[in-house]
């Protein structure tokens, strides 16, 4: 596997344009700036949305996929193919998962929520460098990376690709007090089920290379002005969003609370394998659906279809994601 995620036809030529042009923020080098062609080959930044006074772009560090069975353990396939069919879609064979990193502008800070997966995880993923730099952002210009939870596809990339730093050097690391416990805590790789073990000791290596660079923070602790944790615990025992407000408008950037853009909406009670304590996870999902819908605060969900933008609307006793 490539150190540095660029196994694409095109990757390393365009890598070493980029890293050669000045990069003096992404003014200098928006998405105005790059070449057309590399632009239609793959949009891998949305545009850039404005809350307020905070501007907010989701870049993709690749995709990720899970088998139908150990996502959905409790699910019978025709309760699956039901759902699908209903919906006009096809049932999968397997998920194959985005993963949406938010960018969140503030004055001068840089803010990204995850940091993806780096290269090792699965060679699909770890995109994210590269995709920060076709928007002009280096990883030293970041000046924050705050995680919603420990598990790899959010917090394996916030090391470099040999794991003997920072990724994004110049940055505060910011993890909730409780998920930091879960992953330093020595007894979680011997407790945790079979399939965390492999995620658990990758945890309390990246957080150990990350060193005194990462915080704790108060599970609903203010981040940068208008940008805040909320705890959505389940899918992991610390997992917190990030609640972004700014004149009048909200925008909650969801982790992995509401995971697929059918099933976590319109079958919000169905448990997943994917999350810890499965009840929990589904209580967190039905308050936090209940919530977007009733004061209308938009959704970013890191798993959701590029770039997993949308918001949430009450249909027929349930909800659905309105993407866009
Ligand atoms: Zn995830």
């Amino acid at each position: 596997m490539s150190p540095h995620g660029t196994t694409e036809p095109g990757g390393t030529t365009r890598r070493a344009l980029l890293a050669a042009a000045p990069l003096v923020g992404s003014a200098a080098l928006g998405l105005a700036g790059a070449p057309m062609g590399v632009r239609l080959a793959r949009a891998r930044a949305s545009d850039t949305l404005a809350i307020g006074d905070i501007r907010v772009r989701v870049v993709s560090d690749g995709t990720v996929a899970l088998p139908v069975s150990f996502t959905l353990p409790e699910t019978d396939d025709a309760d699956l193919d039901a759902l699908f069919r209903a919906n006009g879609m096809e049932p999968p064979r397997e998920f194959v998962n985005q993963t949406n990193v938010v960018l969140i502008e503030v004055g001068e800070r840089r803010i990204l929520v995850d940091a993806g997966s780096g290269p090792t995880f699965q060679a699909t993923a770890g995109r994210l460098t590269d995709a920060l730099l076709e928007i002009g952002v280096a990883p030293e210009d970041v000046t924050d990376v705050v995680f919603t939870h420990g598990h790899a596809d959010h917090l394996w990339g916030a090391v470099d690709d040999f794991e003997e730093g920072p990724r994004f050097p110049n940055a505060r690391h910011v993890m909730g007090e409780t998920e930091h416990a879960f992953w330093t805590d020595p007894a979680t790789p011997e407790t945790a089920p079979d399939w965390l073990k492999g995620l658990a000791l990758g945890a309390a290596r990246v957080i150990g290379t990350l060193g005194d660079s990462l915080e704790p923070a108060g599970d609903a602790a203010e981040l940068a002005p208008g940008v805040r944790y909320v705890a959505t615990p389940g899918h992991t025992p610390g997992h917190a969003s990030v609640l972004v407000e700014s004149g009048g408008s909200q925008l909650l950037v969801g982790g992995d609370a509401l995971t697929n853009a059918l099933i976590s909406f319109q079958k919000p009670d169905w448990p997943l394998g994917t999350d810890l304590d499965r009840e929990q996870a589904i209580a967190t999902r039905l308050a936090l659906l209940d919530r977007l819908a009733t004061d209308r605060i938009g959704l970013v969900g890191f798993h959701l279809p590029f770039p997993g933008i949308g918001s949430v609307e009450r249909r027929n006793g349930a909800f659905i994601f309105a993407s866009g």
